[in-house]
């Protein structure tokens, strides 16, 4: 009798997570996302984890950590471990470049926006990967992107074919005021999250080529993908804290955890509105079909 070897992937349990930046309340477009990620992973008798992106303080707004959590709660959107924070985990992010400043592959770069755009350069064409200007205060650093063609499967959008680096250009690792910048911080924390899925919004789905590169040079596994429609409003514009999206309501969730299945695709039938949250999430979870989730980038 042989005995196989499991392969590694069999090792990982499912696990997924939801991901907000504290920029604002949840509004409705970022709901969806988190219906989705916890359905999706439910559905698979997984883990479902909530990470905190703060990393740009600039941006965030005060109390919106504590009404997104709220706003998950009443929305039945139960989360398993602790919350990981972004903004505690410089140090890790501090090791992530330290791998790729041995490996050769980040620079300095002294140009600001201004100059780029003056440049003319849609992405940033690795003007100081042969040096970079001396006698700035602040430098970012970025990554050199090779010019390939990167593919994979979106689990919802389907094949994915992008050119690195006319999509990116050399990214931002770490930015000029020494934040670090979403990508590598994306990529490390999933890593350490062990996370097989990364269900997100389509907005995420050009950056999906530059994480891809990061594990690449950072020998991680990548999870799967799959990028859920946007929500939009009349202008057609993505609905975004920063935009001012309207909150959504903590007082009636049931009705607009309804329209959040069926804006998935998910076909609820008529009087489950009447049920409560986790009645209706777990009719959500036994029912869930990622195939019907709508393969559109926006709703
Ligand atoms: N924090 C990001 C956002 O709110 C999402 C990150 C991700 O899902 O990878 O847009
Ligand atoms: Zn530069």
């Amino acid at each position: 009798m042989t005995i196989q070897e499991p392969s590694s992937i069999s090792l990982l349990s499912p696990t997924g997570r939801f991901a907000p930046s504290p920029t604002g309340p949840l509004h409705y477009g970022s709901l969806l996302t988190a219906v989705a990620s916890y359905l999706n992973i439910r559905a698979n008798n997984g883990t479902w984890l909530v990470r905190i992106d703060d990393l740009d303080p600039p941006r965030q707004m005060p109390g919106a950590v504590s009404e997104i959590l709220h706003a998950l709660e009443v929305y039945g959107l139960h989360w398993d471990q602790d919350i990981v924070y972004q903004s505690k985990r410089q140090h890790i992010y501090d090791e992530a470049l330290a791998k790729l400043q041995e490996k050769g592959l980040v620079y300095f770069c002294s140009c600001s926006r201004k100059d780029i755009l003056e440049r003319g350069e849609r992405v940033y064409s690795g003007h100081c990967r042969k040096g970079h200007l001396a006698g700035r205060k602040q430098y970012a650093m970025r990554i050199k992107v090779p010019q390939t063609t990167l593919s994979w499967n979106d689990l919802i959008q389907g094949p994915q074919i992008t050119e690195l680096f006319q999509a990116n250009g050399d990214f931002v690792v770490r930015r000029a005021d020494g934040l670090y910048a979403y990508h590598l911080a994306a990529v490390i924390d999933d890593a350490a999250q062990r996370i097989t899925e990364s269900i997100r919004g389509a907005d995420l789905l050009p950056s999906t080529s530059a994480q891809r590169y990061l594990q690449q040079v950072l020998d991680i596994e990548p999870p799967e993908y799959g990028h859920i429609p946007v929500a939009v409003n009349e202008k057609g514009e993505k609905l975004s804290k920063q935009a001012g999206a309207t909150p959504i309501s903590t007082v009636d969730p049931a009705t607009t955890l309804c329209k959040v299945l069926q804006d998935l695709g998910q076909a609820p039938p008529e009087d489950l509105e009447a049920s409560s949250v986790s009645d209706i999430l777990r009719w959500g979870q036994k029912n869930w079909s990622l195939d019907n989730v709508p393969a559109r980038h926006t709703l």
